[in-house]
Order: C-alpha cells, then structure tokens, then sequence
C-alpha cells in the first residue's frame, strides 16, 4: 500500500492488524474455503451481466407491453447494481482473479455496462478513498463542495443547512455525472483528490474509448432504432437515476454517518494514525444479519472488513467480521455495525443535518 501522498504518512503495522491478519490467513489456509469463496464469487458475474442482457435483449427484440417493459427496466436497473457492486468493485480491486490483466478485463464491465471509466476509477477508488478514507481533500468521495459538506472541517455554507433533504435527487444525477463530466474533468485536472491520474494509453485509452461506445451504443442509440426518442430518453434517465441513488446512499451509509470519524489532512499528519484503525474508525459495517443485502451489496454492507482487506473476494468477509469484531474489542477499537438497514439510512440522514448546521450564524430573537 503506498503509504505517503502530500506527506500524509500511516503507521502501517500495530499489533491489532497483525494479528487479524494473522487470524485471517489461519481462516484462510484451507484451499477448500478460498475454493468455495471464489466460487460464490464467480457465480454472481453470469447472473449480473445476464440478468442485464436478457432484460435488454427482450426490450429491444421483442418490444413488450408496457408492463413487461417496466419489468425488464426493473431487470437492468438490478443487473447494473450487481455490477457494480460484485462484479466491477472486486474485479477493479483485483480480487476476481490472480492475474491483473483478468481484473482489469472484467472491470470493464464498469465502461461497458455502467458508462463511467474503470482506469478513472481505479485511482479514484483504490488510491483516494482506501487509502486516505474520510481524509478531507485527500479522499475524492469524502467532498462534495459546494454542493454538499459532509466533514466538519469544510467550510459551513447557508444552504447546507438543507442537505438532508436536497442531497436524495443530488444522489440520482451523479450517476450522470460520472457518465459524462466526472470522467472528462478527472482526466483534465490529472488528479483524483490528490492522487495522480495519468490520462491513459495503449490498452487503458482503448478500453475508454470503446467501453463509452458500447455504453452510448445499448443504453441510448439501439433503442433509438426501436422506440421514438422521448420513451429511450425516459428510459434512460430513470435507469440511471434509480442506480444511481442507490450506489451513491449504499457507499455512503459505510462512511458518511455519525459513527464514522472524519479528519483534514493537517490533523492526520499530526496524529500519524495506525493505518488498520483509522480504516475501522472511519467505516461503518451495516445489516450483518440481512442475507439477501449480504448477497447483493457484495461485501459493501461488511465496509469495515473490505477496507481491511480489499483484496479478497467478497463472499469471506462475513466470517471476517467475527475476527475483526473481536480483536476490536481486544485492542479498545471502536467497531460500529448498524444493525438494520433504517438505523443505517437514520445516521447518515443525521449526520447530513449536523454537518449541514454546524458552525451556521442562527438568530436567536429575545423577548
Ligand atoms: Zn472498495
């Protein structure tokens, strides 16, 4: 893990780690329980992408009736979140495969399926938000200014104070965003944060150029053939809206709730924090118990053990937890798992309204 950007330094050992990961690995020795975990990861890619295709291939071949059609929307709208949430996340991560050229090509499926830059995302992902998570300026999905503020050491605004109401359609158009300005901005500014994104080349250009092709061509061109312009473009804009709101609230219930520690660059470089535990404190693991989320989310709802071990598929970290819990409350860590899917959402429409009123001028009118 690279360990300094603009002199932020982790103290990447300390014995909690050391010793999960060494739970871990014992967890881990048997080539029967990474066999099985590789396959319950590998059973969700066919089921994301076909559920995509089927519902795709039936809107555009067999041109149901409306209620079928809203059926098959309903179909690409979950076969896009299953990308992105099991297939895409672990693949970029590089924990699909041993080889990265195979992570990197199923990855793709983020250009392909979802429209946004798997490279962008690589560095925005993997570099900004692992390693510097909820580091003010440093981690890339940690600020939304002047849109939103969602870490004490941002500058108050008026209209923030707003933000737990107006931030549920904010969610819905950044999907769009990523699709159009997110990637072209990235690319032009030559950062995400303050990691570096080299604009890319030879294969990474062209998995760019083609992935947008293939996306522009599914989602809005070929239905153009089919149906008249104003049903392609209601269809389109409620694909992307609803997954959008749901990817964008499912990341932040992990880290933008009032369990979850935020700080500035400059309080990091003070304090030189344990890298392991600055992950566990600012990350929230929520619904443990909830199978069908734990299926679903792959892995997103077990946050806290992902950013511990991003690397390994998905399917292992309910039995990680365990582990992680109990030397938490070994080494006096603090481990915060929501128990339900309300307490989750509550804490971060809280936290929302607190970062939205804090530090505000109010008038208090006497007499
Ligand atoms: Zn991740």
């Amino acid at each position: 893990m690279k360990a300094s950007v603009e002199k932020v330094v982790f103290d990447n050992g300390g014995a909690f780690i050391e010793e999960t990961r060494r739970d871990v690995h014992e967890y881990l020795a048997s080539g029967r329980t990474r066999l099985r975990g590789s396959l319950l990861l590998y059973a969700k890619a066919p089921v994301a992408i076909g559920l995509s295709a089927i519902s795709w291939a039936l809107l555009i071949f067999v041109r149901p009736s409306v209620s079928v059609a809203v059926l098959c929307l309903g179909g690409l709208v979950l076969g896009a979140l299953l990308t992105a949430f099991c297939v895409q996340h672990d693949a970029n991560h590089g924990s699909y495969f041993p080889r990265r050229r195979y992570n990197h090509l199923l990855g793709w499926t983020a250009d392909a399926l979802l429209g946004f830059s798997s490279y962008a995302w690589r560095v925005k992902h993997n570099i900004s938000h692992h390693t510097y998570t909820n580091i003010d300026g440093l981690d890339d999905d940690a600020r939304q200014v002047p849109l939103a503020r969602f870490a004490p050491s941002q500058e108050p605004k008026p209209w923030y104070r707003f933000q737990h109401i107006y931030i549920w359609p904010m969610y819905t158009l950044m999907g769009l965003r990523q699709q159009t300005l997110g990637d072209i901005t990235a690319f032009a500014r030559g950062k995400v944060g303050e990691s570096r994104l080299r604009v890319p080349r030879g294969w990474n250009l062209a998995g760019l150029i083609v992935g947008k092709a293939i996306f522009v061509a599914w989602a809005i061109a070929i239905p153009l053939i089919v149906y008249p312009w104003w049903s392609v473009l209601g269809a389109y804009l409620g694909f992307v809206m609803i997954t959008s709101l749901i990817m964008a609230t499912t990341f932040q219930l992990a880290h933008c709730v009032e369990e979850a520690s935020y700080a500035s660059a400059e309080q990091t470089r003070d304090r030189r924090p344990l890298w392991a535990v600055h992950e566990v404190e600012t990350t929230v693991d929520f619904c443990p118990r909830n199978p069908v989320l734990t299926w679903a989310l792959g892995g997103l709802n077990f946050q806290i053990e992902h950013h511990l071990f991003p690397l390994l598929p998905h399917t292992h970290y309910p039995t990680i937890a365990k582990i992680v819990q109990r030397n938490c409350t070994k080494h006096g860590i603090r481990y915060t798992s929501q128990p339900s899917l309300r307490t989750a959402l509550r804490s971060h429409f809280l936290h929302l309204r607190t970062m939205g009123r804090l530090g505000i001028v109010v008038e208090i009118e006497m007499g």
